[in-house]
């Protein structure tokens, strides 16, 4: 299914396109997106794609221009087979930038399976020491491959073909805050914009506030898995976007992501894609508008529901839960009510619970 959006100067007056995005599949060898249609039937090529590819725990995007291939992240280790499959299955033969973002394992564990695979140009993470075998032989892939190396902080740009990748953090980061020391990329191409926050947390998120940086996107991948310890208040009331994709991986053991933040991307009117519900979630945009393709599901994932999935609750409380939440076996079946939805569920007053953090 592809959702359409046009971007919100342009609502009323752009045309409709019809974008035909061939989705790749693990293991499946497909050819690069395909062209999409404008109004009149004529090919539009995406001028920029970005692939949010379902790593499970763990982050990996992968951006397309005209130009060139730039991969975010790779996951956990085990992970990098997927990844390799997903690039190859899009016909990357060559990476010209890779971004190691921060050295937690759930991101560039699966470069070493990258690195192995496919030819790098360059890397870049933030030049930091980790003292963990996966750090050493991630460095010492770099070494034998000798590529290019480049320590990734604020300030710097680059043109990429269609769209310009700016990094916008860190400025001196230390190896006692690894999260806070991820490299914060902003993609643009036209009106269309992306920010790739890594695992920042709400110091860093204060920092770059601080710097001025220029934040407005339209999506955002949420910071660190939609945890607690980032997403405050004011960094996403100034990046403003219209949708955010979180990365995480089903039934993970960290909790991702946090009711909390999914309540503050809901009040900020914010559409919400997952790829632990969604699966691959990939965005295509010409710069005048976009589209998001989703593995699994429709829509934004608060408007997901799959056949039969319904929200439950009980008139003796004001709490809805997830059809498998362990509370629910709790409400006696004369006092159980059935939601259609969460917009349902708020409407008659109910608010999520807190265990099961229901979204669909
Ligand atoms: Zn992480
Ligand atoms: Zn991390």
């Amino acid at each position: 299914m592809v959702v359409l959006f046009l971007h919100k100067s342009k609502r009323l007056l752009a045309l409709i396109l019809v974008l035909l995005l061939v989705f790749a599949f693990s293991g499946c060898h497909l050819p690069p997106p395909a062209p999409h249609l404008d109004g009149d039937g004529e090919e539009v090529s995406p001028e920029l794609t970005v692939h949010f590819i379902d790593v499970g725990q763990g982050d990996s995007i992968f951006i397309q221009t005209d130009e060139q291939n730039v991969l975010i992240d790779a996951g956990e280790r085990s992970a990098g087979e997927v990844v390799v499959d997903y690039l190859q299955g899009q016909g990357v033969t060559e990476l010209d930038l890779v971004i190691g973002t921060h050295p937690h394992s759930d991101h560039i564990g699966g470069l070493i399976q990258v690195l192995t695979d496919i030819p790098v140009k360059e890397i870049m993470d933030p030049a930091l020491v980790h003292t963990t075998k996966l750090f050493e032989d991630y460095l010492t892939l770099i070494d034998e491959k000798e590529i290019k190396f480049t320590e990734g902080r604020a300030g710097m740009v680059r043109d990429i073909g269609n769209a310009v990748l700016e990094i916008l953090h860190p400025v001196a980061p230390t190896g006692s805050a690894l999260n806070d020391a991820s490299i914060v990329t902003k993609i643009s191409c036209g009106k269309i914009s992306f920010l790739l926050p890594g695992d920042i947390e709400k110091k860093s998120e204060t920092e770059i506030l601080d710097r001025g940086a220029a934040l407005k996107c339209t999506i955002m991948k949420a910071c660190h898995h939609g945890s607690t310890t980032s997403n405050s208040l004011e960094f996403l009331q100034a990046v403003d976007p219209e949708a955010v994709v979180i990365m995480c991986g089903e039934g993970n053991d960290y909790g991702h992501p946090h009711g909390e933040v999914l309540q503050t991307y809901c009040d900020l009117g914010i559409d919400i894609y997952r790829t632990d519900l969604q699966g691959n979630i990939v965005v295509a945009t010409d710069g005048e508008v976009y589209s998001i393709n989703t593995e699994k599901g429709k829509g934004p994932a608060e408007d997901y529901y799959e056949p039969g999935f319904e929200l439950l609750g009980s008139v003796d409380s004001d709490k809805y839960h997830h059809p498998d939440c362990r509370h629910i076996k709790n409400i006696k079946p004369e006092n159980k009510i059935i939601f259609k939805s969460r917009k349902d569920a708020e409407e008659k007053g109910y608010r999520p619970c807190k265990t099961c953090q229901p979204v669909g």
